[in-house]
């Protein structure tokens, strides 16, 4: 049995999914259902027994501590955050709640539990922590990718709460030998992707006709890997990580925001041509810049490809084909997920330049 946190959301109902694709060994699936969890994601498991959801907060120590004492995990992994930079300048007390108390909460959870493990059980067991590389801050254009030496320089509210959640992790290996290990990852795209992130944003107001609104210049670099890469990427650590190590998560692909756009662009003129015949490349509108826009990550993930011989499965060109697909496939899930709440917020956020 293992525990997966924020198991409803984007990166966690893909881990999931595959997880029961390809093990046998149930998960326990621990998501508060914010306005970023959903449970749509995980229609396809209704059913089988091997996914246990609890609706419940990482930071309620009571809860935690049931569920660890009932199911006796081996390992916990956990997505559970607040995730998106925007909403993290709009009102960053959510953020600091879950990433840093939210955390600091589970962790002693977990410790009250691993301490209390048989020898054996306590030798195997292990907490995942999953990570960004925007702890890192912005890198200058020539600058060489971020290592895991890099040091932590966080330029947001999310940043900020997530840098100082990995620390506490830090710590609570440092100070009271509790097995972790930290992951730091790049940029995520594909399928589940909630329609507020760049891909998600502009497949979506593509289809539907609306502006697709690029901060700025456009220029912003980020370096992208497809979900299930980060999936597998999780699962090879969990499986052969060195406790008390981090690990950079990334597939070398730098590219401009708006360079994406246009390949998004190209790819729905190809799979779902507009009905005027002009290119999607019309419906383009740069917007005011995000305060405090971080230029540029880059992720060297040569420390994972060489120690455990993590190489994601998908170029840049394969996983952005199957995520266009994937969104002009499933148009019910992306009516599910645009409620009025989500309507009222998008509106909030691009005020024309
Ligand atoms: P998401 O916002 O889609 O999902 C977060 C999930 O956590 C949601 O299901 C939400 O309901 C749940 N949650 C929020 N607060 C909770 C709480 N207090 N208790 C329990 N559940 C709670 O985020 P995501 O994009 O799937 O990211 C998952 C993790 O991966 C995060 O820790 C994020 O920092 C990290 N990460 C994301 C990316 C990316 O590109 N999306 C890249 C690197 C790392």
């Amino acid at each position: 049995m293992i525990l997966v946190t924020g198991g409803a959301g984007f990166i966690g109902a893909n881990f999931v999914l595959d997880w029961l694709a390809h093990h046998d060994e149930p998960v326990v699936n621990l998501d508060k259902l914010t306005y970023a969890g959903n449970l749509h994601n995980l229609v396809s498991l209704r059913g089988d027994a091997r996914h246990i959801f609890v609706q419940g907060d990482i930071g309620d120590a009571a809860l935690v501590g049931q569920l660890l004492a009932q199911h006796r995990p081996r390992a916990v992994v956990n997505f559970a955050a607040e995730s998106h930079v925007d909403r993290s300048i709009h009102g960053p007390e959510d953020f600091i709640q879950t990433n840093v108390v939210g955390t600091f909460r589970l962790l002693e959870s977990v410790r009250g539990y691993w301490v209390g493990l048989d020898d054996a059980a306590r030798a195997a067991f292990r907490l995942l922590h999953v990570s960004t590389d925007e702890v890192y801050g912005s890198l200058e254009a020539a600058a060489p990718a971020f290592t895991e030496q890099h040091r932590y320089e966080p330029n947001s509210p999310y940043s900020a709460s997530k840098a100082a959640s990995d620390h506490l992790v830090r710590a609570w290996h440092h100070t009271f030998g509790l097995p972790v290990l930290t992951t730091n990852c790049s940029n995520n795209y594909g399928p589940y992707h909630f329609p507020e992130k760049l891909i998600p944003l502009m497949i979506v107001n593509a289809l539907a006709g609306k502006p697709l609104p690029v901060y700025g210049d456009g220029q912003q670099i980020r370096d992208w890997l497809y979900v299930r890469d980060h999936c597998s990427a999780i699962c090879r650590v969990l499986e052969a990580g060195q406790l008390g190590e981090t690990y950079n998560v990334g597939g070398w692909n730098e590219k401009p925001n708006i360079e994406i756009v246009h390949t998004i662009c190209m790819l729905l003129d190809e799979l779902c041509p507009r009905s005027d015949g002009q290119s999607y490349r019309a419906q383009i509108t740069y917007v005011k810049d995000r305060p405090g826009h971080d230029r540029r990550y880059a992720i060297d993930a040569r420390k994972i490809e060489r120690e455990l011989g993590w190489k994601p499965a998908e170029t840049f060109e394969t996983g952005i084909r199957k995520t266009v697909r994937w969104y002009l496939d499933n148009a019910d899930w992306v009516a599910q997920v645009q409620t009025g709440a989500y309507r009222q917020w998008v509106q909030t956020q691009y005020a024309e330049a």
